[in-house]
């Protein structure tokens, strides 16, 4: 049930590492190889496109990856959510949408758990069942989240400098990066330089840029939200 929680905060993590410019879905459904192939080709070549606008950047080349592992997480989830829910005699939830957020069937993977281990004879299997499922997927997410964040980029303006830099005094520069800090600390900071968010949006500072860890970063999720929201 643990692995599930924390399960449930790395989706928010990794599904803001998702390029948000590209608003696609997780992963288009039924892929056949060929469009998986078209799929990677097209993700290559804008990748391509990419490096050659930003040289020494490798903004956000493990994008795919992302979208993988969020589609694998969903998938595990609803799979272990409709398997609980029966064997705990409860309605199963809808069929998960191929963008749709795990985490409703994480939450309630959690919540039959106990019913439906201790209603069973062979609720030990069940337990170890779910449990080698719940450590599969925090692995998982885990392992694509470690991958991808050594420098990363992310498109998005940072909602309190608007992305204003000394070269970009006009703002939208792109001035978030993820950043591995001491003490096995992973977190968004703004490297603008000119960021100075009020001590109430930001509690962690690193070289003089404000940096948000990860447990925060749900919170800043919806915070980007609002902001867009209110800029259309
Ligand atoms: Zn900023």
């Amino acid at each position: 049930m643990r692995d599930l929680a924390e399960a449930a905060e790395l989706v928010t993590s990794l599904a803001l590492l998702r390029d948000p410019a590209a608003y696609r879905p997780w992963r288009e459904p039924a892929l056949t190889p060929d469009q998986r192939a078209e799929l990677d080709h097209a993700a290559r070549a804008e990748r391509a496109e990419r490096v050659a606008d930003a040289p020494g950047e490798h903004t956000d080349a493990a994008r795919p990856e992302i979208l993988d592992a969020l589609s694998g997480v969903l998938w595990r989830a609803e799979s272990l959510a409709w398997h609980l829910s029966r064997a705990a005699w409860c309605p199963v939830l809808p069929l998960a949408a191929a963008d749709a957020d795990p985490r409703p069937y994480l939450a309630r993977a959690v919540s039959v758990l106990p019913t439906a281990v201790t209603g069973w004879q062979n609720g030990t299997e069940i337990a170890w069942w779910a449990a080698d499922e719940a450590a599969a997927m925090l692995a998982d997410l885990a392992a694509t989240l470690g991958l991808m964040t050594d420098g990363q980029h992310l498109r998005l303006v940072c909602p309190w400098c608007g992305g204003r830099t000394e070269q970009v005094p006009t703002g939208g520069a792109w001035t978030w990066r993820v950043r591995h800090l001491p003490g096995d600390l992973v977190a968004i900071v703004c490297e603008g330089g000119m960021c100075e968010p009020p001590s109430k949006d930001v509690g962690t500072w690193w070289r003089g840029c404000p940096a948000w860890p990860l447990a925060e970063w749900e919170w800043l999720a919806r915070r980007i939200e609002r902001n867009e929201r209110m800029a259309s």
